[in-house]
């Protein structure tokens, strides 16, 4: 036993025991650190194997005290011996005296003592707490790599001077791919990869970067590198962006030689940050050319508004110093009125674009006959092209159904502009056509239709008709700038197309005419749902609550009630009544408005024309409280609101507001006359 006992024990044992299973007996004990191996109370050397083993378990730390205990028990030792198992070991942690981590290998060598027949056995414990805390330490360092390289889907660790390498990390995509590639030698498994998977643009700079010189020049001034190339294992899908990340695992003063690879897919990444690049670029884009639209807005505004109005200015002027001759000031006069027109043309028609292209612009849909739809925006150019003896040809189909819901004022504004165009833009005696047909096909309950409307005239060049739609565009050329225009009628028809879902087109050459094509798909209405009755021309007025009666409506004797705060309206306002011989009051807000209707008691006036925009109380609240006043005579009294922008939002805020029509201004004689009877009631003449 001595022998064996010595030929066990080896230099670097920490300490030993000898013991006799079959005797439970602790034979002898070599401890060379008393800080471990310190005299615990009722213990001894020799002594019983069981008691030197409980207490020595109770010193073994929780997580390995069952294994120890169960190596050690005496029974266990007799069948281990008998089943050969003779070489048993068991690793645990202990403090020692201090309070230190002490792990210790616990190795027992199992032999049969020939003479007595006794199991004997040679515990040695070896400290190997150095090699645990360098194992604990790694275990550590590789959580840390695994925290940092959770963005790389492989990871690789290279021996650049060795040229092996370890796979830490390797997704699926890339065993698929390159299974192949993972040769012996780091080197060949970057040639091999380059060769059959990068991109092949990519292919020279991929092997120079990841050469073990070219990582070992990177890598002395920077604990890391990175770069870009693309992968494209298989030719039927394009080519995915990788981010390779090189990181030196010691310091760079020294020869380098383990390095850690990691490598990403940044495709989306990088798609995702070009796409938010590209939007930002847009979004100043789109910045800059609003901003460039505003200012050639603002300088094409100017000039178009000073034209008429110098006319405006100037023949006043000379209607001043020519007061005594009645000719002259006729003549000045039809000037004056030609120029306002024009303004208030010009005025309507940036409105319009304005609202058509905040977004607020809504339609108006109501049932209407697709001829009188027609007919209309004719009517207002037959004049035109009177005069011009231009000959109009209109070809309606006949399979067009009777009734369609639309917004009559929008279809007549698209209409009655191409056409107007196409007189304006024809010398005299051309052809003009407007041709309506129906398209095939359309869902159940729609009728798809085509409006064209073609020309001979002057026609326009390929590079204009590319911004013909654009706001305040006009061909740079004489035989358009003789005609009057403010190159927004088109962006306007444009706009209203746009919004019904429709579209636009125009084929041209110039000198040979110009054909635009329309496509709007309209909703058929029955035959039973009744026509909007009154004329949607320009919409200078519009009567939500007609007061229908078989007899004549005699606006003889009738009193009206103004309420407006601009003064110089106020008095157009009165003196158009008076003209008109018709009794009129003004007031300047709606909240005098209530008060006049209340005080001149009921029945005394027979219609209110109410201002929308007033001060104190604005026209919508002073027609709700006029509604809601006791007295039915006084609170049904007929209103028309009168609103300088004629747009649905405000048309359905005053019919919301209970009035009955809506004048737009500026106010006509003819158009307030024509409102005013369509919401007076038929009433018997009365004296004045
Ligand atoms: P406007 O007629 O007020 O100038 P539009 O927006 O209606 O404005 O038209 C823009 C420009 O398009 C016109 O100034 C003209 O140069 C060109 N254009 C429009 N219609 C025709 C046409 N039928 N024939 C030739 N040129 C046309």
């Amino acid at each position: 036993m001595d022998s064996l006992y010595r030929g066990v024990v080896t230099a670097d044992a920490f300490s030993s025991f000898e013991i006799n299973v079959t005797q439970n007996l602790v034979v002898s004990a070599v401890c060379r650190n008393p800080d471990v191996f310190y005299p615990v109370e009722g213990v001894s050397v020799p002594g019983p194997l069981d008691v030197n083993t409980r207490s020595w378990a109770e010193r073994v730390m929780s997580d390995n005290r069952d294994d120890f205990l169960r190596m050690m028990d005496r029974e266990n030792l007799l069948v281990m011996y008998e089943i050969g198992e003779r070489s048993p070991w068991v690793e645990y942690m202990v403090y020692d005296r201090s309070g230190n981590e002490v792990y210790l290998r616990e190795s027992l060598s199992l032999t049969k003592d020939e003479e007595s027949g006794d199991i004997m056995g040679v515990i040695i414990l070896r400290d190997i707490t150095e090699q645990k805390l360098v194992e604990k330490e790694n275990r550590r360092r590789l959580r840390v790599i695994e925290g940092l390289s959770v963005d790389y889907e492989s990871v690789y660790f290279v021996d650049l001077d060795r040229d092996t390498y370890d796979i830490y990390r390797r997704n699926s995509y890339i065993t698929r791919y390159y299974g192949d590639c993972f040769e012996e030698t780091y080197s060949g498994a970057i040639r091999a990869f380059a060769d059959s998977g990068v991109y092949p643009e990519d292919r020279g700079h991929f092997l120079q970067e990841m050469e073990a010189d070219t990582i070992r020049r990177k890598l002395q001034s920077q604990v890391a590198a990175r770069f870009i190339f693309r992968v494209q294992p298989d030719h039927r899908f394009p080519p995915q962006r990788y981010r390779v990340k090189l990181v030196r695992t010691g310091p760079g003063d020294r020869h380098i030689s383990n390095v850690l690879l990691g490598f990403a897919c940044v495709e989306e990444e990088m798609q995702a940050e070009s796409a938010q690049r590209e939007a930002l670029e847009s979004a100043l884009r789109q910045a800059r050319q609003a901003a460039e639209a505003k200012t050639l807005f603002l300088s094409n505004m100017s000039h178009d508004i000073r034209t008429p109005l110098n006319a405006i200015v100037g023949f006043t002027a000379l209607a001043k110093e020519h007061v005594s001759e009645p000719e002259k000031i006729q003549g000045y006069l039809a000037k004056i009125t030609e120029s306002s027109n024009h303004l208030l043309a010009l005025i309507s028609d940036v409105l319009d674009i304005t609202h058509i292209e905040s977004g607020r612009f809504s339609m108006e849909e109501s049932p209407h006959e697709v001829r009188d739809l027609i007919t209309q925006a004719v009517d207002l150019i037959r004049p035109q092209a009177a005069k011009r003896r231009t000959q109009l040809a209109i070809l309606v189909d006949d399979s067009l159904p009777k009734r369609i819901y639309c917004d009559s004022m929008r279809f007549f504004q698209v209409v009655s502009n191409l056409l107007g165009n196409a007189v304006k833009y024809t010398p005299e005696g051309g052809r003009v056509r407007l041709r309506v047909k129906r398209c095939a096909p359309s869902p159940h309950g729609y009728v798809s239709m085509e409006i064209t409307v073609s020309d001979n005239g002057i026609g326009m060049s390929q590079e204009f008709m590319e911004k013909i739609f654009d706001p305040f565009e006009r061909e740079n050329r004489t035989a358009v700038s003789r005609v009057e225009g403010s190159g927004l009628g088109l962006s306007i028809c444009k706009g209203i197309i746009d919004a019904a879902g429709g579209t636009i087109s125009v084929r041209s050459a110039p000198g040979r005419g110009s054909c635009f094509t329309v496509n709007l798909a309209f909703r058929i209405a029955q035959e039973s749902e009744e026509p909007e009755e009154e004329s949607a021309v320009g919409r200078k007025f519009h009567v939500f609550r007609k007061k229908k009666s078989g007899e004549e409506k005699s606006l003889d004797g009738i009193r009206v009630l103004v309420a407006e705060d601009n003064e110089l309206n106020r008095e157009i306002a009165i003196s158009m009544f008076e003209n008109m011989h018709i009794a009129a009051e003004a007031v300047e807000n709606g909240k005098l408005a209530v008060e006049c209707v209340k005080e001149r008691g009921a029945g005394y006036f027979d219609v209110i024309l109410m201002d929308v925009r007033m001060p104190v109380m604005d026209g919508h609240a002073a027609a709700r409280a006029i509604r809601a006043l006791p007295d039915e005579r006084m609170s049904q009294v007929p209103i028309i609101a009168m609103t300088a922008n004629a747009f649905e939002e405000d048309v359905l805020a005053a019919k919301e507001a209970g009035m009955d029509a809506y004048v737009s201004k500026p106010v006509d004689g003819k158009s307030l006359l024509s409102a005013i009877e369509a919401v007076i009631p038929a009433r018997p003449r009365r004296g004045t």
